[in-house]
């Protein structure tokens, strides 16, 4: 059958060594331990290594590093993976760009709505106040915060404070009012004030208790707002569990902040709150400091979580080598105008390879054209697969001159590679807009000839 033979294929490809069962197993008694000690929950440890481990077995290990390493490695990629969720990253090289309005929803109509909920002393009203900071000087936002806050009475006072500090309106104090009345006070007068966004600031307890639960959730049905913040601080360990739950549960929430990423916490909270609530983790704080929120950088959690950013390193590091050595054997045939389809099956392999289909293609000078049609195509690493099996299915000379390669041919290499002739049509084709991009580097005195004009 077809799953059959891909499977051959790939057998193939990948080399001498690929993970075994028990490479994994051994490996990950390691992880478990380390993702335990980071204080991530017992059952989120275990689904998650069962989930790593039918991703790693069979995967190829890299030159020059063990199957442990390897193991590493996926494990981190999975939990990078995983943390990053529908927030994302931000692309290479723009580090830099303000994304707060992909992280914060604020498309609806102003004035924007967000609840901030969480335990007592999480970090609620000092993170009201640095978002409110954030989007006044990022997105030229006029916001106004409300403290919800009745249970002790500094505490208005203190987010009137912080409002000072940093320039945002406060909602006058007015006491004796009960917080679902202070909250229809507050988008009142943003509606009157003219005002973008308004930040709720809620009331936390100790622990979670019902009465808590009622008022935010009540809250919530009065403003609906467009995004309900639960801010836990990284310390607080096992007990993420049941305060993500029960707000997610209860109240409902959009997203996370993480409060006091620069404690020396692993921080497995971000991860067990993540998988039970399925919620992003959307910002991160950072020190007490108005200006101290960043961006949730789910790379540097997951580093603290598994704590073996030696391994990764070094396994990153090794694959650069390869993909180096790779790139500047191609790149020396491509030099010389050429370009068969063998040299696009050692790209394509390699792409695979590193599992990341931007790695390769950005290190390509031309091939950045093709990078953004695979972006655009949302290219998986199944029709990278599939496009190995058809240059597989021909034979060398067909693989040397493409240019024989007439219907019958391609009917033949479809049938053995398992898919359609107009998939190996498209394929022919890429090759050959590749081919032509490769002759007009060679035109301009290629790869070095390119880099001395521009540089
Ligand atoms: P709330 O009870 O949830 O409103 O918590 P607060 O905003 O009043 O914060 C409680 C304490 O934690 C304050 O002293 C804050 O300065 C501090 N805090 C909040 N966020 C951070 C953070 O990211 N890093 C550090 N180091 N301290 C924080
Ligand atoms: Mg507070």
């Amino acid at each position: 059958g077809l799953s059959g033979r891909l499977g051959d294929v790939l057998e193939k490809l990948r080399g001498k060594g690929s993970l075994s069962q028990d490479d994994v197993n051994e490996a990950m008694r390691e992880v478990r331990v380390a993702l335990l000690e980071a204080d991530v929950a017992l059952p989120v440890v275990k689904d998650f290594i069962a989930k790593v481990k039918t991703r790693a077995v069979g995967q190829e290990v890299i030159q020059s590093v063990t199957p442990g390493q390897m193991v590493i490695k996926i494990v981190h990629d999975a939990l990078v993976e995983m943390l990053a969720g529908q927030v994302g990253t931000p692309d290479e090289g723009e580090a830099d760009r303000d994304r707060t309005a992909e992280i914060l929803n604020l498309n609806v109509t102003p004035p924007v709505p967000i609840l901030m909920v969480g335990l007592q002393g999480s970090g609620k009203t000092t993170t009201s106040a640095k978002i409110a900071l954030r989007l006044k000087t990022t997105q030229r936002k006029k916001v106004l915060m409300a403290s919800l806050d009745v249970q002790r009475p500094a505490a208005q006072h203190q987010l009137a404070v912080l409002g000072e500090q940093t320039g945002v309106d406060t909602l006058p104090i007015i006491m004796g009012q009960k917080p679902v009345q202070i909250a229809k006070r507050a988008m009142d007068e943003g509606r009157k004030g003219g005002y973008d966004v308004v930040i709720l600031d809620t009331a936390g307890r100790l622990a979670i208790d019902e009465e808590l639960m009622v008022e935010v959730a009540e809250v919530r049905k009065v403003t609906n707002p467009a995004e309900t913040l639960l801010v836990t601080d990284a310390m607080i360990g096992q007990d993420a569990v049941t305060v993500a739950t029960e707000f997610n549960d209860r109240v409902g929430i959009t997203g996370i902040v993480l409060t006091r990423v620069d404690g020396d916490a692993r921080g497995g909270a971000a991860l067990s709150m993540r998988a039970i609530t399925g919620r992003p983790i959307k910002l991160m704080g950072v020190g007490e400091k108005m200006d101290a929120l960043e961006d949730f950088q789910a790379e540097r959690i997951a580093g603290r979580i598994l704590g073996m950013g030696d391994v990764v390193s070094l396994v990153e590091k090794a694959a650069r080598t390869i993909e180096m050595d790779e790139a500047e054997k191609i790149a020396r045939r491509m030099e010389k105008g050429k370009f068969d389809l063998e040299d696009m099956l050692s790209q394509l392999k390699q792409v695979r390879r590193m599992g990341d289909i931007k790695g390769l293609l950005g290190l390509m000078p031309g091939v950045a054209k093709m990078k953004k049609q695979i972006e655009a195509a949302n290219i998986d690493d199944s029709l990278i697969k599939r496009q190995e099996a058809i240059i597989l299915s021909m034979t060398p000379r067909e693989r040397r001159h493409p240019e024989i390669i007439k219907a019958s041919r391609k009917k033949r290499i479809a049938a053995g590679s398992g898919t359609a002739v107009p998939e190996v049509n498209k394929l022919l084709k890429q090759h050959q807009q590749m081919g032509q991009m490769m002759k007009q580097m060679k035109k301009m005195g290629g790869m070095k000839g390119m880099a001395e004009r521009m540089g």
